[in-house]
């Protein structure tokens, strides 16, 4: 797992930084690397979930070429999350990342 330069990670929340461990290992799973992009700080369509510190985005670009990965390769890591994370995270697959939250329902 990698954070990128400049992601700010003060006010994490542990639950988030738990499920982050999964995500690390959903990723292993598909060969690549984990990279996380965004936690704390930037601006944000699903805002609060990031500044609550339960909110983090998983980057989808390969690091070799720059490029967006493939369509089904997003579409399993994703499902992989989802599956692996239980039902207190919400995953979603945004434009050019995964969007990872700590949502408990009750
Ligand atoms: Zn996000």
């Amino acid at each position: 797992m990698k954070i990128k330069r400049g992601v700010k990670i003060n006010g994490a929340k542990p639950e988030l930084l738990f499920g982050l461990l999964i995500c690390q290992r959903v990723y292993e799973e598909h060969g690549v690397e984990l990279r996380v992009t965004s936690i704390c700080e930037g601006r944000h369509k699903r805002a609060s979930a990031h500044y609550t510190g339960r909110g983090a985005d998983l980057g989808t670009k390969s690091e070799a070429n720059g490029q967006q990965y493939g369509q089904s390769l997003k579409a399993e890591i994703t499902a992989g999350l989802k599956e692996d994370l239980g039902s207190e995270f919400d995953v979603i697959l945004e434009r050019d990342h995964i969007h990872v939250e700590y949502d408990p329902k009750e």
